[in-house]
């Protein structure tokens, strides 16, 4: 049995983030668990042809660590792969790394007020609980009759199968999604043929930026000023797109004229433009950058299916709309559960709920981050913290800040969130959602849980509103002694 302070459940961003956290703060006494070989969560798992972020690459890290050597403007996923594994270095942090070691369940022991965490190499008693599981981890699979029928290499994007070499071969993709505008030109630079199974097209704006030079990376790295300032223009840059993406009439307008010229400009056939065409209103779904996937489908490399894939017959792809395709392999980009996280089912709280139980009607929190009924337990990512207008790590920051200062006002005693204060802070979600495009948009998106009809992914505001939100939260979130303590 190992005994800690904070046992920290996931090694990517949100894991690595609130571990530096506690580091900087003074704390020592924590281990960090993960259940695979190495660490960096999406960029570890997600090795797919084009894989980078669409964030650009110095709002994509650590404030703490800037890196002058990115290779361009939207980083490669192996070098954030590569970057997260050397902040763990110079953080100090290897030692800290339980690899392979999936936490299995965590139980809430009311008698002593710690939780007790199941792992393959024993129990892990911890006085407080991180959650950095991720909220794009788990790939998900769609329900298509007769998908085990098919004969050949079939994956999903997040799993790539680089022993197979797709050269040559007819493939498949489903999804029109992030990772598919990446995949999908790489594919067809070197597949005999892909077809592309579109259920409902995306806004795509130009992504722009390109490779840094040796002269670029020699002057961030000399002058790293540089690199807070680019840093912090890069911020308000993104910070000034939430308007488009939210839904101010003004803002939109002009980002979808500027997607419809995109398209315009990329695309010469009209029918084709038109299935490209979202219905939907802008910002509904997460906006894509692309300047390659336009070319990509209106190349002869690419047919474009305008249709959900419906069903599987050996080699035979037949889709929604009737038309049949044969092809040699199968590629799923069809993106991850989100709404509902296999680590829910894994917590047992206070009153003997699971989080998945307590989140029936769709994840909520305080300050996206701790839940009525989950003493000393705090969620990375989860509830309302990602974002369709800037950097995730910026959110992560935030509260892994919160997530130390809360654990410093502890002071020994138990963290126990009023569940008024939970229902408060849903209740501001619900009321800022509520004319956005992200509920009104006309689309189905995995911002929303599909139970309840509910924004529980997004965080529905900027960056600095989140920010401001966490520095107004002043203790009394929490419930005062005997059933928790003042803080
Ligand atoms: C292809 C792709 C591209 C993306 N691009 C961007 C981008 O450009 N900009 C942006 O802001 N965001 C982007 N995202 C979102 C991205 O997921 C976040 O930015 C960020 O990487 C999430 O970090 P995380 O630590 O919360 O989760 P993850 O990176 O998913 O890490 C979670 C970790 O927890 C581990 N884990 C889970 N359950 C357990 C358990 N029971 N026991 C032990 N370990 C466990 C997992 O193995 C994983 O290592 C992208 C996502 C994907 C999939």
């Amino acid at each position: 049995m190992t005994r800690v302070e904070v046992a920290i459940v996931g090694a990517g961003f949100a894991g690595i983030g609130m571990a530096s956290a506690l580091r900087r703060a003074g704390r020592e006494d924590f281990v960090v668990l993960e259940r695979a070989a190495s660490v960096g969560g999406t960029w570890r798992d997600n090795t797919y042809p084009g894989v980078a972020c669409d964030v650009p690459s110095h709002l994509y890290g650590f404030a703490a660590h800037p890196n002058p050597t990115w290779s361009g403007t939207y980083a490669r996923g192996d070098e954030i792969h590569a970057y997260l594994e050397r902040v763990v270095d110079a953080e100090g942090l290897r030692d800290r790394l339980r690899l392979r070691t999936a936490m299995q369940w965590a139980d809430w022991d009311a008698e002593h007020e710690v939780w007790h965490l199941g792992t393959p190499s024993g129990v892990i008693v911890a006085d407080a609980v991180v959650l950095a599981c991720g909220r794009l981890t788990e790939p998900s699979i769609p329900d298509v009759a007769g998908l085990a029928t098919f004969p050949g290499p079939l994956f999903h994007s997040a799993r790539w199968d680089h022993d197979v070499d797709l050269a040559g071969l007819r493939v498949g993709v489903v999804g029109t999604g992030a990772s598919a505008v990446q995949l999908v030109p790489e594919l067809a630079r070197t597949a005999a043929h892909v077809t592309l199974f579109q259920r409902s097209p995306a806004w795509i704006v130009p992504r722009g930026g390109g490779p840094y030079t040796d002269a670029d990376r020699e002057r961030f790295a000399a002058a790293p000023g540089e690199l807070t300032r680019l840093r912090a223009a890069l911020y308000s840059e993104g910070e000034a797109r939430f308007a488009s993406r939210s839904g101010d009439a003004v803002a939109a307008a002009r980002a979808q004229a500027e997607a419809l010229a995109h398209l315009e400009a990329q695309v010469a056939d009209p029918a084709l433009r038109a299935a490209l065409t979202p219905d939907y209103a802008f910002g509904c779904k997460r906006v894509l950058l692309s300047d390659e996937f336009y070319p990509a489908v209106a190349s002869d490399a690419v047919t474009l299916v305008p249709s959900a894939l419906h069903s599987v017959e050996g080699p035979m792809l037949v889709a929604a709309d009737g038309t049949r395709h044969e092809v040699d392999a199968l590629v799923l980009a069809t993106g991850f559960a989100s709404t509902q996280q296999p680590y829910a089912d894994l917590v047992i709280g206070e009153h003997g709920q699971t989080l998945a139980q307590h989140w029936s009607g769709g994840m909520t929190s305080f300050a996206s981050t701790v839940v009525a009924g989950f003493p000393n337990l705090f969620v990375l990512n989860g509830p309302n913290a990602s974002l369709g207008h800037s950097s995730s790590v910026l959110m992560i920051e935030e509260q892994a800040a919160y997530t130390a200062r809360v654990l410093d006002r502890r002071a020994g005693g138990v963290l126990r969130v009023d569940p008024r204060a939970e229902s408060a802070y849903t209740d501001e979600i619900v009321a800022a959602a509520a004319s956005t495009p992200w509920m009104t948009g006309g689309c189905r998106n995995w911002y929303v849980d599909e139970r309840s009809g509910r924004l529980t992914l997004l965080w529905p505001g900027t960056v600095d509103a989140f920010r401001a939100r966490l520095a107004r939260a002043d203790g009394s979130e929490f419930l005062p002694a005997p059933e928790g303590i003042p803080v």
